[in-house]
């Protein structure tokens, strides 16, 4: 009988995870792929929807086109996991595999910051529209970009957010109208690479940008328009750009694989405390930030095990923890950071100036991916 492999989540884990199975093991075995949603976008293609560079509907990429030997996709809501029995329960019927491997990403917690639920954000696609909507008419005032709490997703997010509103707001003329503020738990913009955070504040200082780091947001009152942070502080706002808090999907409690929030795994190898169950990307604690290409990193090291494993040799650990992430600096720059988190307690970074042959790498690592996967 094939092996049954199911991959919960199709985001740039389990998409990565369900190729590289697909393009090795092919029909030898039965991969399903399950998703409740019915296309894929990229968390970066938000900015670009926010500041008007892209439409809504133009990012995204349907899972209908994803089509690999050996792998089914389904397009079904997950209601409960079985880490034990390795049963999958979702709207539609019950699933059963030999190999279980989580990937649902991290769901944002509204809940976490008191107001956060009635204020405006861009880490969903229906917040970032809604803020490239408001963005028309904004002419004066204060720009606040305020990130709820660590970890979040993509560290470096909010930095971009805050170059790219420069560059759209002196595009717009009205720059010297507008203040930006960026408010940050993390003590500096990019901590593994000390590099690229001095570069960055750098490029807020010449811009005028203020980065204020250490500074988790307690609650943020959107009828008074005023922010709060976990010291006090106060602030008054004219344009709220939230960076919600995350945690892994709430289905999850009571499967046993979570603890304070997120999936245990070690990181080395991805395993849960569960025989044959795995969990990557942004619902685990891999030792790495939440990022996408941390994600697919650890696809690759959980697909490697799978195809060692049925093949009867030891699965090689292979989970490095790098990862290449671009920085939208505005103006059609993009600078790089390429991260290493072999060693979770001391990461690295090497950074690459902002250029605008940067850009030409940030587009094919979009266009790679979406041929790869989706064969467009
Ligand atoms: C503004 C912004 C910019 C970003 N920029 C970058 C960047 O430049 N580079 C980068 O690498 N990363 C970037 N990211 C982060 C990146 O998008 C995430 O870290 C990445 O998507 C995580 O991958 P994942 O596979 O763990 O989870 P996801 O890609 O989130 O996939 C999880 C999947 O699980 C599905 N799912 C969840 N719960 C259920 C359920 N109950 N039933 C069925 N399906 C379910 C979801 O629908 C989803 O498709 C950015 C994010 C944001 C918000």
């Amino acid at each position: 009988m094939k092996k049954r492999i199911l991959v919960l989540g199709a985001g740039f884990g389990g998409l990565e995870l369900s190729t590289r199975l697909a393009e090795t093991l092919g029909e030898s075995v039965e991969v399903t792929l399950i998703d409740r949603n019915d296309t894929f976008y990229f968390g970066f293609s938000k900015l670009d929807v926010m500041f008007g560079l892209k439409t809504p509907e133009s990012i995204h990429l349907p899972y209908a086109k994803f089509l690999k030997p050996g792998v089914r996709f389904r397009q079904e809501a997950i209601l409960a996991v079985d880490p034990v029995a390795k049963r999958v329960t979702t709207d539609r019927g019950t699933y059963e595999a030999d190999v279980l491997v989580v990937a649902l990403g991290a769901d944002y917690d509204f809940a976490a910051t008191p107001g956060m639920a009635d204020a405006t954000e861009f880490y969903t696609l229906d917040g970032a529209t809604k803020l490239g909507e408001l963005l028309k008419t904004f002419t004066r005032g204060r720009v606040l970009i305020s990130v709820a709490s660590s970890p979040y997703k993509c560290p470096p997010a909010p930095s971009e957010a805050a170059l790219m509103m420069h560059d759209y707001l002196s595009t717009r003329g009205i720059r010297s109208a507008c203040e930006i503020i960026i408010t940050n738990p993390l003590p500096a913009p990019v901590p593994p690479s000390p590099e690229t955070s001095r570069a960055l504040l750098a490029a807020f200082a010449e811009r005028d940008i203020a980065f204020i780091g250490k500074a988790g947001l307690k609650s943020v009152d959107a009828r008074r328009r005023v922010a709060t942070l976990a010291d006090n502080r106060e602030f008054t706002y004219d344009l709220f750009l939230g960076v919600p808090a995350i945690r892994a999907p709430k289905m999850l409690e009571g499967s046993g694989l979570l603890e304070n929030g997120f999936v245990t795994v070690k990181p080395k190898t991805l395993e849960t405390r569960f025989p044959d169950v795995y969990a990557i990307g942004d619902c685990a604690k891999q030792g790495t930030p939440k990022a996408g290409v941390f994600a697919e990193g650890a696809a690759r090291a959980v697909a490697t095990a799978i195809i060692a494993r049925l093949n009867n040799q030891e699965a090689p650990v292979t989970h490095r923890g790098t990862g290449s992430c671009y920085i939208e600096y505005g103006a059609g720059r993009i600078g790089r950071v390429d991260i290493d988190f072999s060693d979770p307690e001391n990461p690295t970074g090497v950074y690459y100036e902002p250029s605008v042959a940067l850009r030409a790498d940030k587009d094919n690592f979009g266009s790679s991916r979406r041929a790869r996967w989706f064969g467009l």
